[in-house]
């Protein structure tokens, strides 16, 4: 069975020293070009769908988790507060939802800003115990896509449903297969928030939102403060994680004091959506290693192609290709150690790289390149800047459209 851990290590994606710390890791160089093409994904997606990223920092000051309720409702999973003076304390962040209230407060607002779609990759950590820390999928220190969306009780169904879109959009993307979708309710009890009406409208537009797909009911499960619906991935053990979800909040707006001017000049409060496409950074690669056996789609591929001389008259060549293809945005290198060509043939695809060309002294001299893909399939030779064509093609449709 595939264990995220071990290829995680043997892929370069991402390193943990007890020096550093349990639940805090390092990623790597071929983790961390994967994760910022990832990264550069979602941003472009959430940019071309009227998201506006921000950045904020991971701590703040314990005013900003009182007034947010973090320190009432989650105190467990923070880390000790920072002393820097008699009356100032600093605590890391346990989310970016206080932040982002900040962002909204900066200055007064009309319904005709809203949506108003704040979104952050940001930092933030959780006091998880020692325990049940492992590899990328349970850690302290959490890069999390996170958005707010702040609107109108009216327009919560549609924002709903443009969310579920992007999703499946970002998970057709990275190779994500979802095991299932639950929409969490409110049950017995009085620890809710918001009037029973507020809860009533929102059930229902989020079960509108859901329309024809598949998913479970689970009252009982809504948080405090407002219904959710969680997007499940499996791993490679079976087990289940939610990496994508979309939460209703009827209690920071109030907390935050958070209004908008109406059409009619009236003060109104707006709805806080929570919602992540894929999740945090750290687990959502935990699942994509796992699920791809560490060959990742070739646009989030941290090496995209490697470029083998067959002898060293071809090594010319092979570098003038290797820098067409930096130059054209690819990720490439050549590898002239290393030993026979099939001994190279084979470091490639140890490390899972979707292109690999080889070019002996008779493509050097006709300026063209054989190349192989992942998984052994050879192609005819082909002009370089056609093989560069293809693979820059290749790239362009799996990222798919915004
Ligand atoms: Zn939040």
């Amino acid at each position: 069975m595939i264990d995220h851990r071990k290829l995680g290590r043997e892929l370069g994606i991402f390193h943990s020293d007890p020096r550093s710390g349990a639940g805090l890791p390092i990623w790597l160089p071929a983790g961390a070009t994967a994760r910022h093409a990832v990264e550069e994904y979602l941003r472009d997606l959430e940019r071309c769908n009227g998201y506006q990223h921000v950045y904020s920092p991971p701590l703040g000051r314990r005013e900003l988790f009182e007034l947010s309720g973090h320190l009432d409702h989650f105190e467990d999973d923070m880390f000790p507060p920072m002393r820097v003076s008699e009356d100032d304390e600093l605590l890391l962040r346990p989310a970016l939802c206080p932040h982002h209230c900040l962002v909204y407060l900066a200055r007064g607002r009309s319904y005709r800003e809203l949506p108003l779609r704040v979104a952050e990759i940001g930092g933030m950590y959780r006091s998880e115990r020692s325990g049940v820390l492992g590899g990328l999928s349970r850690v302290r220190a959490i890069h999390l896509n996170d958005s707010h969306i702040f609107c109108a009780l009216a327009d919560v169904g549609a924002e709903v449903a443009s969310v579920l879109r992007l999703v499946d959009v970002a998970h057709a993307a990275l190779g994500v297969r979802v095991s299932g979708l639950r929409l969490a309710l409110r049950g017995p009890g009085e620890k809710y928030v918001g009037s029973d009406s507020s809860w009533d409208l929102a059930e229902s537009l989020l079960r509108e939102a859901l329309g024809d797909r598949s998913y479970v009911e689970a009252p009982g499960e809504a948080a405090f403060y407002g219904p959710k619906i969680d997007i499940q991935v499996a791993d490679a053990a079976g087990r289940e994680w939610t990496l994508s979800t979309v939460q209703l909040d009827f209690d920071k707006p109030a907390r935050f004091d958070l209004s908008y001017v109406d059409a009619g000049g009236a003060r109104e409060r707006p709805v806080l959506i929570h919602r992540s496409l894929v999740g945090s950074m750290e687990r959502l690669f935990g699942y994509l290693i796992e699920a791809h056996e560490g060959a990742f789609p070739v646009w989030y591929a941290p090496l995209q192609l490697r470029v083998l001389p067959v002898s060293a008259d071809a090594a010319a060549a092979a570098s003038s290709f290797a820098a067409a293809a930096v130059e054209a945005g690819l990720r490439a290198d050549v590898a002239v150690e290393g030993g026979s060509l099939g001994a190279r043939v084979r470091d490639a695809a140890a490390l899972r790289v979707p292109y690999v060309a080889v070019i002996g002294a008779r493509e050097a001299l006709s300026g063209e390149v054989a190349l192989r893909e992942r998984g052994g399939r050879e192609l005819p030779p082909m002009p370089a800047a056609d093989a560069l064509r293809l693979i820059t093609a290749a790239v362009t449709e799996g990222r798919g459209p915004c």
